[in-house]
């Protein structure tokens, strides 16, 4: 489910950008998150597993949802009705 978590810098502040096949519609999408706090916070999630509670997670609600179960954006509009443009889909490579 979870395909990757790329780590960087831009300006000064740290940023990860996790991508998440949706186990709903196959395609993938991807959020990036900015900020020393929330990366931090993030990388802890990540190594700690589902043991790591996603409601205490300082982001809203539907990104904790992509954490935890990684439905797209589209899929998540359907089934909750709510969604988040932060939500984005990885555009396939070209091969
Ligand atoms: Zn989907």
């Amino acid at each position: 489910m979870l395909i990757s978590t790329e780590f960087g810098v831009y300006r000064g502040q740290r940023r990860a950008d996790v991508k998440i096949t949706c186990p709903f519609c196959s395609r993938d999408s991807h959020v990036v998150f900015f900020g020393n706090n929330k990366v931090e916070t993030l990388t802890d999630y990540l190594s700690s597993g589902i043991s790591f509670l996603t409601q205490d997670l300082p982001f809203e609600a539907p990104i904790r949802e992509f954490l935890k179960s990684g439905y797209c954006r589209e899929c998540m509009e359907l089934m909750f009705g709510t969604s988040s443009t932060k939500i984005k889909y990885v555009k396939r490579e070209r091969r």
